[in-house]
């Protein structure tokens, strides 16, 4: 019988105790024929108890899931755990070492590759390897997104409204738990194939977020990030004590509609009027797109077509057609 993939761990899922290894990735390349990708992957395993899948750098420009997942994977031992969790805290590591969105070794985008391909190229294989070994062994798979160097966001725990109604609740307790200013119900806008989609559909409980944003390790998220990790252990057993409230109450929003999510009407310069957090209303001027070119041209409003909270917006000044520069949320019955 062949493997279920080409990619091999060098722990033990089934041991006890704490185990740091490698996930092994083959990776065949001009300067060694034979080679693989390693991929650091912590386990920390006492008792019976659920497994929790972390994983952070899914996108290698977004800093708060890695920082805070290594400080776990340094810090956790069994003893405090009832259960298993398993951490990656750099899922994409080549593209966590260039600081890019995109994997430098093929161009992919790890959360556009599910599920995955069983023989193809090093990000389909990364991806062909959690859909096929690690999701199924992890009840609870928590994904740490922060905005990258495009994107800033207010911090949110974010969710998908998936059909099953039981796991829907399951993922908006623990999102609320999180402990970001806002729960964030959002819609896939820039196509398929992404990983919380992927472990919905295996029906685990998925945790994402999108902290904060810029390219940038903020400190003030990376604790609300070190906190919401915390509290989701707690919240599902895995971890001992009291989850730790945050000083203001959670609210939740949802961008579904297609008319949420604003885009660059031109090439250029886009300068936001608004900070993220801002109330903003349907027909308000959110920003304007600046042509460098011909300074003599007035700049191209961006108008919001909605009304509810600037949930995310543009970081990167120069600024493409077609590139998302608004998000707007709207306040949701919790
Ligand atoms: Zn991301």
């Amino acid at each position: 019988m062949s493997p279920k993939t080409q990619t091999v761990s060098d722990v033990d899922f089934d041991q006890p105790g704490k185990q740091q290894g490698y996930l092994r990735v083959p990776y065949s390349h001009n300067t060694a024929g034979w080679a693989s990708l390693q991929l650091p992957i912590t386990v920390v395993a006492n008792g019976r108890g659920p497994t929790l899948l972390a994983l952070g750098g899914t996108h290698g420009d977004e800093f708060e899931g890695p920082v805070a997942l290594m400080k776990l994977a340094r810090e956790l031992e069994p003893e405090a755990v009832q259960g298993r969790v398993i951490i990656i805290p750099a899922l994409n590591l080549p593209a966590v070492r260039a600081g890019a969105r995109l994997s430098p070794l093929d161009g992919m985008n790890l959360n556009r590759a599910f599920p995955g391909l069983y023989n193809s190229s090093v990000t389909s294989l990364i991806a062909h390897y959690l859909t096929n070994v690690l999701f199924p062994l992890a009840d609870i798979v928590m994904d740490i997104h922060s905005g990258g160097r495009s994107m800033v966001f207010c911090p949110c725990a974010t969710l998908h409204r998936v059909p099953d109604d039981k796991q829907y609740a399951g993922m908006l307790a623990a999102a609320k738990v999180w402990g970001a200013r806002y729960v964030f119900i959002y819609a896939d806008i820039a196509g398929e194939g992404l990983l919380p989609v992927q472990a919905e559909r295996m029906g685990k409980l998925v945790v994402t977020t999108e902290m904060g944003g810029g390219g940038e390790c903020n400190p003030e998220v990376l604790r609300i990030t070190e906190r919401g990790i915390r509290n989701v252990m707690i919240q599902q057993g895995l971890l001992g004590g009291e989850v730790t409230l945050p000083p203001y109450q959670v609210a939740t929003v949802a961008a579904t509609e297609p008319e949420d999510y604003l885009e660059a009407p031109a090439d250029g310069v886009y300068e936001s009027f608004c900070e993220v957090g801002a109330e903003v209303h349907s027909g308000q001027v959110l920003g304007q797109v600046h042509f460098p070119e011909r300074p003599d041209c007035p700049p191209e409003p961006v108008v919001a077509r909605t009304s509810g909270i600037l949930i995310g917006r543009r970081a990167i000044g120069v600024t493409s057609q077609g590139d998302n520069v608004a998000t707007i949320a709207r306040p949701v019955p919790a």
